[in-house]
């Protein structure tokens, strides 16, 4: 049975992930995960076994990575592991830095030294900047990153690029659209304005409401990079989306209705710095290539996420 190293496992896309692996019962997981604020235990704590191992640490620690490649002797890596929420990375850098940028080095270079099969760096497509009115990212659009989070992710995805040229690791990157689903801490749009509405809070939208955002049930992109990972080839980046672009204002809309609270709920407030307009992915490579594609309608993969919130309170509450 393959060994897999799945860092990040205790987040968001990471505990979905990991939930995808156990349920498939192919591999033989570690998780890694420093439980910064956005890491719960509780998302995959139900998994755990003989062949789904936890390990707290920090992927920028190089003696605990070089101790746990040296122990484990993984077949597969795949990094979930960052820091990923842009208003925080606008205020505070540094540890976006540390985590993104030296902790995907480290790694890179226990995966090198170790022999590992595949190394897949989860990207996303903020690394592409933002798009106008029209067109489409490919994997060929060119880097042009707007925040710390997303300049933090560019230089990791660039870091990869250099182990697989320079030293002839094998790797895949994938840059993916906005996710959401169970899970998913409840700072981020969706998750947010779920847990705000079902208190009658206000909910805080950005500007006039218009930056669009195509989104992606969680479901899917973990299928994809279950994809990418067995048959990606190697050095390839591929683009994941969810073909369903929606404004803000649009998404929040839907959530008031499915919800059946008024849209005086909504308050725009000051736009955030440097914030990206339109943001669209072209899944061409990755459907025709290795025969993904996304399941999910934004209808129903909102109300699944609604219901799940509604279904979880205890989860969500406890983090805010
Ligand atoms: P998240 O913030 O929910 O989870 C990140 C996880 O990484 C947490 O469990 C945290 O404890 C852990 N972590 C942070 N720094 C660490 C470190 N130094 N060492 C070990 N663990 C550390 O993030 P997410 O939304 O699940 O995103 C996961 C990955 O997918 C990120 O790399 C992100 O850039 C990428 N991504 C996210 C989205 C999205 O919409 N959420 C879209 C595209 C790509």
């Amino acid at each position: 049975m393959n060994k897999i190293l799945i860092t990040g496992g205790a987040g968001f896309i990471g505990s979905n992930f990991v939930r995808t692996l156990v349920q498939d019962g192919e591999y033989s997981i570690v998780v890694l995960d420093a439980l910064t604020y956005a890491g719960t235990l509780t998302s995959i704590e139900p998994v755990f076994s003989e062949r789904c191992q936890f390990v707290h640490g920090d992927i920028a620690d190089r003696d605990l990575v070089e101790d746990l490649f040296e122990k484990h002797e993984f077949d597969y890596v795949i990094n979930f592991a960052a820091e990923s929420h842009v208003d925080r990375s606008i205020t505070d850098p540094d540890v976006f830095i540390r985590s993104n940028v030296v902790g995907v080095q480290v790694l890179l270079e226990a995966s090198r030294k170790h022999g590992v099969t595949k190394y897949l760096q989860v990207s996303t497509d903020e690394v592409y900047g933002s798009l106008g009115e029209t067109g489409l990212f490919t994997e060929e659009t060119t880097l042009d990153p707007s925040s710390p989070y997303s300049a933090s992710k560019a230089s990791a995805d660039m870091l990869v690029q250099a182990w697989h040229r320079t030293y002839g690791l094998s790797v895949n990157i994938t840059r993916c659209s906005n996710n959401y689903g169970p899970y998913q801490f409840p700072e981020k749009l969706i998750p947010l304005m779920i847990s705000k509405s079902l208190s009658d809070e206000a909910l805080p939208v950005y500007g006039d409401g218009s930056n669009i955002r195509d989104w992606i049930h969680v479901q899917d992109h973990c299928d994809a990079l279950k994809c990418v990972l067995e048959k990606g080839v190697s050095g390839r980046v591929y683009n994941i989306g969810g073909n369903n672009e929606r404004s803000n204002l649009e998404v929040v809309q839907n959530i008031l209705d499915a919800v059946e609270k008024p849209h005086v709920l909504i308050s725009f407030v000051e736009d955030r710095l440097g914030h990206d307009w339109r943001y669209a992915i072209d899944n061409t490579r990755i459907t025709t290539e290795l025969g993904w594609s996304p399941k999910y309608t934004f209808e129903q993969g909102l109300q699944l996420t609604i219901d799940w919130y509604l279904n979880n309170r205890a989860w969500w509450k406890s983090l805010l």
